[in-house]
């Protein structure tokens, strides 16, 4: 409540500089429903774009709260902060502003598949989040819940389909902030007092983005007790909402499970019995707006490591009749299991555990890898096997959180329901795991809300052009069994779909076409496009033969002739030499490039692999009407093609390979062996 009362206080100051604005209308272009991770990004992503935005969210204390792990980023999940940023999102800008502990993983591998990562500190993430949305201009935010979709039939001939237009609050679940429908920002001649709405008031809009997360018809577990809930702390999505989506709508909804580990009192853990995990000297910030980190690199926090033990087997096995999360059906994450699944899927093994500080002040350290559901007295005794945690002391316990989840395969790309015009699902809630999923289909999804109010056609983003479109893809074209999480394998162009170009991918046409990029970002994207150009061709222009560039440069390998010219471009290629090597050779002409150094490097790298791909998709283009042979045994082509898509192949049996391309979970790459196979044969 103290919080919430500062809260307020920074509220008044926005709201006096934000004057004639309508605190109180019932109408909206678009209303966004959750303010996790996809709701925010898609309620400013909306704004940005000119619509008038609500976002309504169960508690606005908990706008941009990080239910589980405080961490962002990592392998694929930084490509999407990356990106998510490119188009002038927010979480990478949150990223600089609350990491504690940056390092990039994968770094043994090439640039194109780093994975940008921080620890965070919950509070200072919460607090980016909630300062961008409140001056956020044409963003209004209300506490309350949503209970109801309106929805109307516009064609009574086309039964199973629906038009949005708005939403309908219920009784918010009473807590000790919780307040029905309570405005936020507050009017300044309001301030203290507690706006109320009438909950059975509809608001209307012709866009609504759902982002529920794990609030749909969400359960939570412990031990054996059960309870309803979206999250510790947070009550259950109001039921009416399932209703709509379910009976109303007709939509298919499955079930999914996740879990959280127990916080554990940082004083009680005996850090010498652990492996120290420095972070990275320079921290490199996500956002391309930004230079350094909040966080100076002496400031840094490190991260342990250490292990289970043959007890954490045995306390898990003895208590599986007590735990019910494990007994249900619905499928958890697999690339973040609970410690109950690892051991016995793994009996045995060693696991490892990671212990990661929760924020620059905060007293807690959270145990990745040890995500458990067991009754609270038997959490502290698992806690206890492991050596370093022998005396360990538990805040809070760890549980297990059940929720619904809309089969994405019932969206379109722009991530709006076919069945039901203005009507968009982002995040969890499309059967996804993890923030930066989340904020990355929040962000497009709030762009295309943004867009159908505004009475423009929607966009999409391809797998060829973002790891956003990527994920996207895989989503309606081939749904969910499991939570989906990204992996940089999913992307066929991570060559070219890198988190040091993604400003250079996305940010021109956000600006351009998209329009949900600001011009002070837009500018600085098209400075540095201009000026990699122009290192490029400086790096062309200068040519030598082989043996010269090793007279200049000292010894280095090259495989060329002695009498093969080569360019500075093409001898960035090479390992063993850097952009400052060419540099110092030719001052006069590269010196002034210094500050692309590492982005050329990388460039001249991946370039020719690049080259050929966008070769490839080329042709793919030129060849679109080419017929295919309508006797084709898909199920044996001997090509290198999944057997997902040799289904959808064989079952729809396209005539051209333009069609083919269109058919949900066809990939590129597969488009590329098939259009190779009938130019072989046929
Ligand atoms: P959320 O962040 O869940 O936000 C949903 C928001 O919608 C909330 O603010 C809620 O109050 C609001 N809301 C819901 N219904 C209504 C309504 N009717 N009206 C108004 N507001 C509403 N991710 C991982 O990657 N790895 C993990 O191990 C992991 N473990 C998790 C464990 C637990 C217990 C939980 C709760 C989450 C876990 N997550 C994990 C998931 C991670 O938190 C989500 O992926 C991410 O937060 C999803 O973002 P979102 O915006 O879709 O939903």
């Amino acid at each position: 409540a103290q919080k919430l009362h500062l809260l307020r206080h920074n509220v008044l100051s926005f709201v006096s500089s934000r004057t004639g604005s309508d605190l109180t209308r019932r109408q909206y272009d678009v209303i966004v429903v959750g303010g996790g991770h996809a709701g925010t990004e898609a309620a400013a992503a909306a704004a940005r774009l000119g619509a008038e935005t609500l976002l309504i969210t169960q508690k606005i204390m908990t706008i941009g709260a990080l239910s589980c792990n405080p961490s962002l980023g990592g392998v694929g999940k930084g490509q999407l902060v990356r990106e998510v940023d490119a188009l002038d999102g927010l979480c990478g800008r949150a990223g600089d502003s609350a990491g504690v502990h940056f390092s990039i993983l994968n770094r043994s591998k090439g640039p194109a598949v780093w994975g940008p990562r921080a620890q965070l500190d919950r509070e200072r993430y919460r607090q980016f989040i909630q300062s961008e949305l409140l001056s956020t201009p044409r963003l209004t935010v209300l506490e309350g819940s949503v209970d109801e979709l309106l929805v109307s039939q516009p064609n009574p001939e086309e039964p199973g389909h629906h038009r949005v237009t708005g939403i309908r609050l219920g009784n918010l679940p009473q807590t000790s902030h919780n307040k029905l429908g309570e405005f936020w920002p507050i009017p300044p001649d309001r301030a203290g007092v507690t706006e109320s709405v009438d909950g059975s008031h509809p608001i209307l809009s012709s866009s609504v983005v759902l982002t529920t997360g794990t609030f749909l018809s969400g359960s939570l577990f412990m031990g054996q007790t059960t309870s309803p809930g979206g999250r510790m702390g947070d009550a259950q999505s109001c039921a009416g909402l399932s209703y709509t989506l379910k009976e109303t709508l007709g939509l298919r909804v499955g079930r999914l499970r996740t879990g959280t580990p127990p916080r554990i009192v940082k004083e009680s853990v005996d850090l010498s019995l652990a492996q120290l995990q420095a972070p990275d000297k320079q921290p490199t910030p996500f956002s391309f707006l930004n230079t350094h980190t909040r966080c100076k690199p002496e400031e840094q926090l490190p991260c342990y490591l250490t292990h289970t033990t043959p007890g954490v087997e045995r306390v898990v096995r003895e208590s599986v009749h007590l735990n019910c999360h494990i007994q249900q059906d619905a499928k958890g994450p697999r690339y973040c299991p609970s410690i109950e699944s690892r051991v016995l899927r793994f009996p045995g093994r060693r696991h490892q555990v990671w212990l990661e500080p929760e924020g620059l002040t905060s007293d807690l350290l959270y145990p990745q890898g040890l995500s458990m559901t067991m009754p609270p007295e038997l959490q502290l005794r698992l806690l206890r096997e492991i050596p370093a945690l022998h005396r360990a002391e538990i805040r809070t316990p760890g549980y297990g959180v059940q929720y619904d989840f809309v089969c994405p395969t019932q969206l379109t790309p722009s991530l709006q329901v076919k069945s039901t015009q203005g009507l968009f699902l982002a995040g969890q809630i499309n059967g996804t795991t993890g923030y930066e999923e989340a904020a990355a289909q929040g962000l497009w999804a709030g762009v295309n809300a943004g867009r159908t109010a505004l009475s423009l056609p929607p966009m999409a983003l391809s797998r060829t052009q973002s790891y956003i479109g990527v994920l996207i893809d895989d989503l309606v074209g081939r749904g969910v069994t499991e939570p989906y999480r990204m992996f940089t394998s999913r992307a066929e162009f991570r060559t070219y779909l890198r988190p040091d170009n993604a400003d250079l991918r996305l940010t021109p046409r956000g600006f351009e076409e998209v329009g949900c990029v600001t011009l002070r970002r837009y500018k600085k994207a098209v400075s540095v496009r201009d000026g990699l150009q122009e290192a490029l061709m400086a790096l062309q222009s200068v040519a030598l033969s082989s043996t010269r560039w090793r007279e200049k440069l000292g010894n280095i390998s090259l495989s060329e002739n002695k009498s093969t010219t080569l360019n500075g471009l093409d001898l960035l290629q090479y390992k063993d030499v850097s952009f400052e090597m060419l540099a110092s050779a030719f001052p006069e002409c590269l010196s002034q490039y210094f500050e692309y150094s590492q982005r050329l490097k990388i460039e001249a790298v991946y370039r020719p692999h690049c080259e050929k791909q966008s070769r490839e998709m080329e042709r793919i283009r030129s060849e679109e009407s080419l017929s295919l042979p309508s006797d084709m045994d898909y199920l044996s082509l001997p090509v290198s093609l999944s057997q997902e898509v040799r289904e959808i192949l064989d079952r729809v049996r396209p005539n051209t390979l333009g069609a083919a391309t269109r058919l949900p979970g066809m990939t590129p790459a597969g488009i590329i062996h098939l259009l190779n196979y009938v130019l072989r044969t046929g």
